[in-house]
Parts: structure tokens; C-alpha cells; sequence
């Protein structure tokens, strides 16, 4: 670890306890989120540390369950979003779970297999991105039993507004996919709709399982803490130069700070291009020596410059933590994504290719 310049370290202890927490407190089947890289946090690492706890997984595209089959995990995967007819053959190949949002892709997915296939309907109840409309579910799924290749193995629908105080949305939503379920009693589909937020915060979304992903990670997704979570990222960059700048000196791209007095600074190795943003410029704050030091001047694609105190005693190589606890002080995904005026969710999954994952156990 002493020869990265920036590497994040990934506790798959603190996500497997999170998901046991999750499992426990729901009295749920938890189906585990772990696209985009698990979240930026490594999806084939992760994966194998929630085998046993999670009762399937869910990716958003093929190629993200075609990894983890191609890393030997055999248990049941999710592809979250709408498929597209040429790629059934595949997706049923590599005994992906394809989520049916439309009949020409369930028409053609038939088609294309020799055997039973087992497939979760989308059901938009609001969210409206994809899914087959509330309104129209129940005859859509009549339809879908002249398929005779394809089981209906669950329904479910996504909240647009879990995260929020407000939740008579989540109520609008919650009623139409109810009147769905009535509709088609019996189904023996695995019902599910909560995301991380009604995981937290709504038991009414529980049906048979819960779908979280932000809160295996440790990050909450509202202000509500209801549950305890471990934050499970810890980001890390080395200082490669220390220098001054005397009075009125401008630092990086711009100048856009100008030093108001003889200042000692800090260059750290982490930019843009290791997904650290760009809009942290003059406003990131890192922690160096057990403390806080303000990012000043322009984030560049590789190095930022940090600001030191007269007093400050760091050396080259010094660890720099960016996300994560140095000695008493912190900073948290959610304050960073604050101050990039983002959300934890895109500060985790911009974490680039170029930041080594290290796995603690
Ligand atoms: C991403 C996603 C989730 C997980 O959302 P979190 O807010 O991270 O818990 C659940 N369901 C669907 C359909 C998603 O796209």
C-alpha cells in the first residue's frame, strides 16, 4: 500500500455486517445491488463477501453479470434494466435473470431459448423510466402466460422519492403496485420495490425482499438513521511535493488562489482523471496529520494542491485521507459529495480505474 499514490481500501467485513444488519432488521430476502462496481467498490470482491447473506444480486446491464459468472459466482443475478431483443440469446446463456419491461423483448427472449426461463417484470408505478405502466400490468401479465418458456419469478417497481421527508409520493406509488398484486393474487412471483432509502426508512416496501444498494456500502441515502451502518470506503493519496508560495503567488490551472501571505503547500496525488472532482476546487477539504486542510487552487487530472499550516510537520509520501478517519477527525462520502455539489452515489462510482481497491477482511 506504501507504493500507491491514491488507493481506496475496501473493509468487506463492514459490507457484510451492513448486509446482515439490513437482512435482520427487514426479516426480508435481500437481493444485493452491486452494480456499477459494486458501487465504485469492487464488484467481484464484494460479490464474493456477500455469498450467504444475499439471496440473489442485481447488476444493471449484461456485461456486469457476465463478470461475475466469468469470476465463478453461480448465484442468482438480476439485469435490473430492459434488455434489448438481440441480446436475449446471450443473457439467457449466461443464466442471467432479464428483467421484462416491454412485450417485443419478452416475445423475442421466448423465442430465442429452449428451455424454461426465469424473469422478474418491472412494473412502473411512477419512477417512469421503464416498466411495463401499473395500469396496464395485469393484462400485460395474462399475455405473458401464452410465452410458454418464460416464469414470472418476480415483480417489483422503483420509488422516485424514498429519500425524501416527504413520503405521500412513496404512498401514490405503493397503492398502484398494491392494486397490481391484487389483481393477480397468487402469482408466487418474489415481490420487491425498496431501494436503500425504503429499506431505511419505509417497512411498507418490504414485500418479499428488500433491493438496497447504497446501505450495503455504509452511506445512507436520507438524513434518517434508523438502522447503523459502517461506512466500508476509506480513500487515501500520498503528498508528492511540498512547497511555498510567497505573498500574492497564484497555485495551479488559473491561479485561481492567490496566496494572501507567505504559505507553505502541499501537492497531493489525486485529480479528476481517479474520479476526485474537479468542482472540489477552493472547496475540498482533505484531512493531513490528523487535521483538516482546504484544497486551494484548481483540482487538476492528477494532483491537488492542499494548503498547510506554518506548523504543519508532513513529509513526501505523507498519507493524505480523503474520504474516510484520520486520528479523531473524518470526512464522509456525503460531506465530500456536499461540497462537490453531487451525491455520494456519483462521488463512489467516479472512483476511477487508476485507484487500486485493497480488500480487508
Ligand atoms: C440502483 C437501483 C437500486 C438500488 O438503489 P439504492 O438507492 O442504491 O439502494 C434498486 N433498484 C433499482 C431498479 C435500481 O436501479
Amino acid at each position: 500500500m506504501d507504493y500507491f499514490r491514491t488507493h481506496t481500501e475496501i473493509n468487506l467485513e463492514a459490507i457484510r455486517r451492513n448486509a446482515e444488519t439490513i437482512k435482520v432488521s427487514t426479516g426480508k430476502q435481500l437481493i444485493a445491488v452491486v452494480k456499477a462496481n459494486a458501487y465504485g467498490h469492487g464488484v467481484v470482491p464484494v460479490t464474493k463477501a456477500l455469498q450467504g447473506i444475499a439471496d440473489m444480486f442485481a447488476v444493471a446491464t449484461i456485461e456486469e453479470g457476465v463478470a461475475l459468472r466469468q469470476a465463478g459466482i453461480c448465484d442468482p443475478i438480476l439485469v435490473l434494466f430492459s434488455s434489448l431483443p438481440e441480446q436475449a440469446a446471450h443473457i439467457v446463456a449466461q443464466g442471467l435473470t432479464p428483467t421484462i419491461s416491454n412485450w417485443e423483448f419478452a416475445d423475442k427472449l421466448n423465442e430465442a431459448v429452449s428451455k424454461i426461463v426465469s424473469v422478474h417484470v418491472n412494473i412502473n408505478t411512477g419512477m417512469n423510466r421503464y416498466g411495463v405502466h401499473w395500469t396496464e400490468a395485469a393484462q400485460f401479465l395474462n399475455r405473458l402466460k401464452t410465452l410458454d418458456r418464460l416464469v414470472v419469478k418476480g415483480l417489483f417497481t422503483h420509488l422516485a422519492t424514498a429519500d425524501e421527508a416527504d413520503k405521500s409520493y412513496v404512498s401514490v406509488q405503493l397503492k398502484r403496485f398494491a392494486s397490481v398484486l391484487e389483481e393477480i393474487p397468487n402469482s408466487g412471483s418474489l415481490v420487491h420495490a425498496a431501494n436503500s432509502a425504503a429499506t431505511l426508512t419505509v417497512p411498507e416496501a418490504y414485500f418479499d425482499a428488500v433491493r438496497p444498494g447504497l446501505s450495503l456500502y455504509g452511506v445512507y441515502p436520507t438524513a434518517e438513521r434508523l438502522i447503523t451502518l459502517a461506512p466500508a470506503l476509506t480513500w487515501k493519496a500520498r503528498i508528492g511535493w511540498i512547497g511555498s508560495l510567497s505573498e500574492s503567488e497564484g497555485v495551479s490551472y488559473g491561479l485561481t488562489y492567490k496566496a494572501p501571505r507567505q504559505t507553505r503547500v502541499a501537492m497531493v496525488q489525486v485529480g479528476y482523471g481517479d474520479g476526485y472532482p474537479r468542482t472540489l476546487s477552493n472547496v475540498g477539504e482533505v484531512l493531513m496529520g490528523g487535521a483538516r486542510r482546504p484544497i486551494i487552487g484548481r483540482v487538476c487530472m492528477d494532483v491537488s494542491v492542499v494548503r498547510l499550516e506554518s506548523t504543519d510537520n508532513v513529509s513526501i509520501g505523507d498519507e493524505v485521507v480523503l474520504i474516510g478517519k484520520q486520528g479523531k477527525a473524518e470526512i464522509t462520502v456525503d460531506e465530500l459529495a456536499h461540497r462537490a455539489g453531487t451525491i455520494s452515489y456519483e462521488i463512489l462510482t467516479q472512483i476511477g480505474t487508476r485507484v487500486p481497491r485493497i480488500f480487508k477482511h
